[in-house]
């Protein structure tokens, strides 16, 4: 029997994939305290875990910072995270002496989960509920100009927030490092190896134990005419546009429609709902995709892998850069397709697609086989309750990355040995050109030096 310290941020996305997980800690008799949020109070006392409300370390936000969060800014969520952990700062070092947890279960992403494991020096493990990202797999992501602009511009007032964990004995070096996917970090990812990009640079330190659901319900795609569900998810659902256009696209159709709108959305400035289609502010959506034969989705990692668990192929329609890469893995295994035109004629002309060629289904069913092979929420307790795990494999990224740092010095030398050997016998007036193209064709050359060393390390081709 293990203390076990869990830890989520507020979002249903984060904390769904641990619920499964925390139910089957319990059930092994291990004494579980859930530190969350209160609007997650009844999903977690039903997994039979304490349920302790976090919900006062919260803080106010301003009007701005709402928005901001609600656009899912990285900086802004950053900056929350950060101000909650030095909120959280004085009841988690009592709670820690208290509870003396032998192990912290916490998302990826829950910066005072994280700190205080390493703080405390308790064995930690992560839940990564989107795919693991590092230097590889973080490429399958296509960031819009805004959350460009957003990251830029947002580092210098995430540094400042950064500094202020010092006094309160937070070792951190920056950011990136507490969010991103290192191989020494036991972690574990909701995802098969086969869904994973780039699964084979990832160490023994990461179980990857596929989708996390309460379900061992099968598809049961048998009925009258299609159905056609339709979600944005939990955070970004505020899209009466998109839910009018998938109206006008699929009222004419011969097929059922749900559409799970959320709260934040009057479902009367939808328009006239056609008899066809069902508007629901929340659904049990893998009930609902058991029998669905298209999933309209933003490409939330759990809808997708929900959706794959049920062998639903769909229209993939990613809002965020890392539904990009969800909704990219989707679309290389034949899953969905992405929809390029949200029209109305667009979405109508993607459904249909999905609908006539088996080429879709058939992928996610693929899918569905592999998720329902993987070792699941059984598998994540088992790596938690036998936390920290030794890695004994090649840690392939960091020789990735000692070969591109050799490549680098030996190009750079020889570099400056050319603008040396140009000055001396042509002309040092025209010198920085020299250094301008070696500077331009450093990259694509960095990047074939990168394959041929991924090739030989992994038999594999960098995607
Ligand atoms: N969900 C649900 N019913 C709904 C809409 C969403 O049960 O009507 C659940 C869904 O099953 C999934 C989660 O909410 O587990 C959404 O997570 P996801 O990662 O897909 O997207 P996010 O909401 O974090 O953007």
């Amino acid at each position: 029997m293990k203390k076990i310290a869990v830890f989520s941020i507020p979002a249903h996305g984060h904390t769904n994939p641990m619920l499964p997980v925390v139910s089957e800690l319990v059930k092994r008799g291990n004494k579980v305290r859930f530190y969350s949020f209160n609007q997650f109070e009844a999903k977690i006392k039903a997994s039979g875990a304490v349920f302790i409300s976090c919900d006062e370390f919260l803080g106010q936000l301003t009007e701005k910072e709402e928005n901001n969060l609600k656009k899912v800014s990285t900086t802004e969520m950053s900056i929350q995270d950060l101000r909650i952990t030095v909120n959280m700062n004085a009841f988690l070092e009592k709670e820690f002496k208290e509870f003396l947890p032998d192990v912290v279960y916490t998302d990826s992403v829950c910066f005072w989960g994280k700190l205080n494991a390493m703080k405390h020096k308790v064995p930690m493990v992560v839940s990564t509920s989107t795919f693991a990202f590092n230097q590889l797999s973080s490429q399958y992501m296509k960031h819009s100009f805004a959350e460009f602009v957003d990251m830029i511009f947002g580092l210098p007032k995430v540094s400042k927030e950064l500094k202020k964990l010092e006094p309160y004995g937070y070792k951190v070096k920056g950011v990136l490092s507490l969010v991103q996917s290192d191989n020494n970090t036991d972690s574990v990812v909701y995802a098969t190896k086969r869904f994973q990009p780039y699964s084979e640079v990832y160490s023994e330190h990461y179980n990857f134990v596929g989708p996390s659901v309460y379900t061992n319900k099968l598809p049961e795609k048998k009925k009258e005419r299609p159905l056609v569900y339709i979600s944005m998810g939990t955070v970004i659902n505020d899209r009466p546009d998109f839910y009018r256009n998938c109206i006008a696209a699929l009222k004419d159709m011969q097929a059922d429609v749900i559409i799970s709108c959320g709260n934040a959305i009057n479902t009367e400035s939808l328009g006239d709902i056609p008899k066809n289609i069902s508007v629901q502010p929340y659904v049990n959506q893998l009930d609902v995709l058991a029998k669905a034969d298209v999933f309209i989705t933003h490409c939330g990692m759990n809808s997708v892998s929900e959706s794959l668990y049920m062998a639903t192929p769909m229209v993939l329609y990613p809002q965020t850069g890392e539904q990009f890469a969800v909704a990219r893995r989707a679309s290389e295994l034949n899953a969905g397709i992405m929809l390029k035109d949200d029209s109305a004629d667009g979405i109508s002309k993607a459904v249909s697609e999905i609908l006539n060629n088996n080429k879709y289904s058939q992928g996610a069913s693929e899918c569905s086989e592999d998720f329902r092979k993987a070792s699941g929420a059984i598998g994540a307790a088992d790596f938690i309750e036998t936390a920290p795990h030794k890695a004994s494999s090649r840690d392939i990224i960091a020789e990735m990355n000692k070969e591109n740092g050799k490549f680098q010095l030996i190009y750079w030398l020889v570099v400056i040995a050319i603008i040396v050997l140009f000055c001396i016998f042509i002309t040092p007036k025209y010198s920085w050109i020299v250094g301008m193209i070696a500077g331009i064709i450093s990259t694509p050359i960095g990047k074939i030096m990168q394959n041929k060393t991924y090739y030989r390390l992994t038999g594999k081709k960098l995607q």
